[in-house]
């Protein structure tokens, strides 16, 4: 996993490609929230649930299924009525959503992602996977490997957000 303030990088720097008249300030913390949300299933390890189960860490809250239902129950109740194309915000939503998953697969440690559950069980990581895995607990976050965390995060998540955030408005005009 990444670190759960690094997640929100991907929503912002996404909402510099989308069409102006849809961008809010509730749009852009829904997408933040969204890309953190994922990660609530931590609390699982409370219960019993093991790492591995569906319901597990990185398990169907990780999935893509789970992006497809949270854009549409936050698309058709917090944002029914607001400004902005329905299938612009639906999609925005998604991919904050999925956004969160895709980061954990470049992470070097974990079990990996069930993207596809429930249908698949199987757990995946990308090929490539430069970022450094986030501790699972607070208090190991302030060690070194935490700070190898913030270094690496900086790197290869919140630098290639804030180029992404950057040309997109040049993109935007062009188009
Ligand atoms: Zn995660």
């Amino acid at each position: 996993m990444c670190s759960i303030i690094t997640h929100p990088a991907v929503p912002l720097a996404l909402s510099g490609f989308l069409p102006q008249e849809n961008v809010s300030p509730a749009l852009l913390l829904a997408g933040a929230v969204c890309s953190i949300i994922p990660d609530l299933d931590v609390v699982g390890f409370r219960f019993g649930i093991s790492y591995g189960d569906i319901l597990g860490h990185c398990g169907f809250t990780h999935s893509l299924l789970f992006a497809v239902i949270l854009a549409a129950l936050l698309m058709f109740t917090l944002f029914r009525n607001r400004a902005g194309k329905t299938w612009v915000i639906l999609l925005f939503l998604f991919l904050s959503t999925l956004s969160h998953p895709l980061l954990d697969m470049l992470t070097n440690g974990g079990l990996g992602v069930a993207l596809f559950a429930p249908f698949i069980d199987e757990r995946y990581f990308f090929p490539w996977r430069p970022i450094e895995v986030s501790p699972l607990t607070v208090g190991k976050f302030f060690s070194d490997w935490g700070g190898r965390v913030i270094i690496s995060e900086l790197k290869w998540v919140w630098l290639p957000s804030a180029v992404a955030f950057t040309i997109g408005p040049v993109i935007r005009r062009y188009r």
